[in-house]
């Protein structure tokens, strides 16, 4: 079967004002491109496509890279080669899908891209005989129909569950990265664990019309970081799991700070913040248990191997993947503490 794009409005503004404006005369109806390797396979699959695209690709302002800031226009492979962001970012790029999509694919698409799931990311044809879901066309959830509470069904969640698989995102989430959006109303700032909602349909604290323009990440010297991936395939393939760490270690071995991001489980990368600095980003639903319920203590002790077994067994016990990606949850879930605990062994040495 041939998929072919619909039609649609192509805009190329060279600025974000020009940008900015050309949005506020198209109200609801356009999309933001960048690199488009998220964006057109869904319109091609005829997912929530608009008539007017509005490509951000020339708008030099979001290209500038720095040690301590990353616009959202960087395309993955100058991330990869960087010699000058954090080393665990320019790996944790390198995994991302193939050399070529990496070409044209950016930081900001990375991060905004959409949720996924089984019963969405298919033609239009194939949902059409399952009435579509909640997320596109329809109006029921095929992951979580119905919500259970003390052994009772409550209601129909009307929550979308789908999963948010970006690869950086749990890594900068761990290293405590902020993101600035420019909007109508002017620029505001936030911490990149606060622009996740836990709702895989509206998925970003973001106003119509704001452009992510820049990631900031805070002075990472002496915190070390690392990105642990599990995929069907090496290559090509989203993650179905992403474990990140940021860990700071004194020089007696006793643990300073600690964040673990968790991506590819949820509708929100997850942040485990052992500090208890940061909050945690919105979870989709109260019936799921928070990731700081029974957290250890961490700060000021030594990360010895019972210690590290700790952290990797509150991970597998409070991470909820769902069954709406490839590979089981129940695998997965047990994948985060294995995974969470051979970081901290690496990062410890
Ligand atoms: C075969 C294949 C394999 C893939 N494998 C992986 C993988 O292993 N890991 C992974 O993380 N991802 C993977 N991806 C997903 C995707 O290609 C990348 O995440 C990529 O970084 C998306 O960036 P983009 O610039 O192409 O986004 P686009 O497709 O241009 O945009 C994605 C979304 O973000 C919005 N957007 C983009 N930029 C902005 C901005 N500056 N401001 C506001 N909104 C914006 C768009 O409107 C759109 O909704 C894969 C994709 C494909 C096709
Ligand atoms: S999780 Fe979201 S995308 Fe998947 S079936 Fe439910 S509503 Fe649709």
């Amino acid at each position: 079967m041939t998929m072919l794009l619909p039609q649609f409005e192509l805009h190329k503004p060279t600025s974000l004002k020009e940008a900015l404006d050309l949005a506020r005369g198209f109200g609801d109806d356009f999309d933001y491109l960048s690199g488009g390797t998220d964006l057109l396979p869904n319109y091609k699959c005829g997912l929530n496509a608009s008539a007017n695209v509005i490509s951000l690709a020339h708008i030099a302002e979001l290209k500038a890279i720095s040690p301590t800031e990353i616009g959202a226009g960087v395309c993955l492979r100058d991330l990869e080669r960087s010699k000058e962001v954090p080393a665990s970012v320019a790996y944790t790029a390198s995994q991302i899908a193939s050399p070529l999509i990496r070409e044209s694919a950016t930081l900001g698409g990375n991060l905004m891209l959409d949720t996924r799931c089984h019963f969405f990311n298919q033609s239009y044809f194939w949902r059409r005989t399952l009435g579509y879901c909640l997320k596109a066309d329809g109006d029921v959830c095929h992951v979580i129909p119905k919500i259970m509470k003390d052994g009772k069904s409550v209601t129909n969640s009307f929550t979308c569950v789908a999963t948010h698989s970006s690869d950086l995102a749990p890594l900068l989430v761990a290293l405590g990265a902020s993101c600035t959006l420019a909007g109508p109303a002017g620029t505001r700032t936030l911490k990149l664990s606060e622009f996740y909602k836990g709702d895989g349909i509206a998925r970003f604290d973001l106003q119509r019309g704001e452009i992510f323009t820049k990631v900031s990440l805070p002075n990472t010297s002496g915190i070390r970081s690392g990105y642990k991936k599990l995929a069907p395939r090496r290559s090509i393939d989203f993650p179905v799991l992403g474990v990140a760490a940021a860990l700071g270690l004194g020089k007696d071995g006793r643990v300073e700070s600690l964040r673990i991001g968790l991506g590819a489980c949820e509708t929100i990368p997850v942040l485990y913040d052992f500090s208890g600095k940061d909050k945690q980003a919105e979870r989709g639903n109260a019936i799921f248990t928070e990731p700081t319920k029974g957290m250890p203590e961490v700060i000021g002790k030594k990360l010895d191997d019972a210690l590290i077994q700790t952290i990797a067994d509150h991970v597998t016990r409070t991470a909820q993947p769902k069954l709406n990606v490839p590979m089981e949850p129940a695998y997965r879930k047990k994948m985060a503490g294995v995974f969470a605990r051979r970081l901290l062994t690496e990062l410890r040495s």
